[in-house]
């Protein structure tokens, strides 16, 4: 589904990025953990567009879209969240999402009915199954200035999804969510995953998500990759202790 080849990322004279290929096959999760600044967010960024890489090339089911802009790359099917919940925070759970359903009908090129006041009956249908696969049914009537952190993230989630995106990219979905909430993202991320083949790309920090979640788990240090493989794998892998877990 995704493949990056020998990305190369500096700022100024930092080298960020130092060769990094990866693929991540259709359907699977794939973690990309490392201790901070090993450049995990700078790898996120250049796939999904954010930044550019200095060379090396990524492609998405074959085509390559190493020159593709951020926002074409949505449109091919890249759905991203972000470290801080990008929601409209003045509106209710079922506004926000009827806003990007509305919004990945404008980008196809549907234009709203100039007569209707509010939102086409299909729509307000498709927020509310969305709404379902968030496990945020119960919530649609929230503004989400009063929702905790954890359910923001989820509501950016049922954003993103409306877009209806071939790879989910995360990073750090779970950063500072208290437990029930981890739990609550983890089992909506499990579900997408388990029932709708959805392919997954996250940063994470907390490894029992990472162990919880992922088939496969890339580990970074320094701009490069240390090691890819199962959660067993990394755990046994003696490079991954001693660099990354800080094991004699
Ligand atoms: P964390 O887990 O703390 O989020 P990370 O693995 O995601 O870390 P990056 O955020 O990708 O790491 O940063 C990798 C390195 O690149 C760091 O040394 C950081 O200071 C540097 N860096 C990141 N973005 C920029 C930038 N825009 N300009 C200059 N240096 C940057």
């Amino acid at each position: 589904m995704i493949e990056c080849r020998e990305i190369y990322k500096n700022y100024g004279a930092i080298k960020v990025l130092k060769g990094i290929s990866l693929t991540i096959g259709k359907g699977e999760t794939f973690a990309i953990i490392g201790p901070n600044g090993a450049g995990k967010t700078t790898l996120f960024k250049v796939i999904t567009g954010e930044s550019r890489a200095n060379s090396g090339s990524i492609r998405l089911e074959g085509e390559d879209i190493t020159n593709v802009s951020a926002s074409a790359r949505v449109t091919r099917g890249f759905g991203r969240t972000f470290q801080v919940a990008r929601i409209l925070a003045g509106n209710t759970v079922l506004e926000n999402l009827i806003i990007a359903i509305e919004a990945r009908q404008r980008n196809q090129g549907v234009k709203p009915s100039w007569w209707r006041l509010g939102p086409a009956p299909d729509v307000v249908d498709e927020a509310r199954v969305l709404a379902r696969r968030i496990a945020m049914a119960d919530k649609l009537g929230l503004s989400a200035s009063f929702l905790s952190h954890g359910d923001r993230k989820r509501l950016e989630m049922g954003m993103t999804l409306a877009l209806k995106p071939r790879v989910l990219m995360m990073d750090e979905p779970t950063a500072g969510m208290s437990p029930s909430d981890r739990h609550d993202i983890v089992n909506v991320i499990k579900r997408l995953r388990d029932e709708e083949g959805l392919t997954i790309m996250l940063t994470e920090h907390d490894m029992d998500v990472v162990s919880d979640l992922s088939d496969r788990v890339m580990v970074m240090n320094y701009g490069e990759t240390v090691a890819t493989g199962s959660m067993e794998e990394i755990r046994a892998n003696t490079a991954v202790r001693e660099i990354y877990l800080g094991e004699e």
